[in-house]
């Protein structure tokens, strides 16, 4: 199955989506798995990860798939799947985008 897909959803901002409007849509839980890896806990509503932005040793990172958004309980770390990848990769806005749609 595809993780990159055209379609858009009410979630982005409107003023990214105008200026790009063909931006990639992809899992946030696919894009961890990718490009930071290791375990991955599924549980209720939110999957538990290790952070990839601050050292520890229990999951606090929370990826959440209904709004493919992600909150780190430890660091407070937020942002959705752009913000993810930039963070994760230390790269720009349109760096991202690269990214996502190559993954
Ligand atoms: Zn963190």
């Amino acid at each position: 199955m595809p993780i990159v897909k055209l379609r858009t959803t009410k979630f982005f901002s409107r003023t990214s989506f105008r200026k790009f409007p063909d931006k990639p849509k992809a899992d946030i839980v696919e894009i961890y798995r990718r490009l930071v890896g290791g375990e991955i806990k599924i549980s209720y509503r939110a999957i538990l990860v290790k952070c990839c932005f601050h050292e520890e040793k229990t999951p606090s990172l929370a990826l959440y798939r209904d709004t493919q958004s992600f909150y780190c309980f430890g660091c407070g770390k937020s942002g959705d799947i752009y913000s993810f990848v930039q963070g994760i990769k230390h790269c720009d806005f349109k760096e991202a985008l690269k990214i996502i749609r190559e993954l």
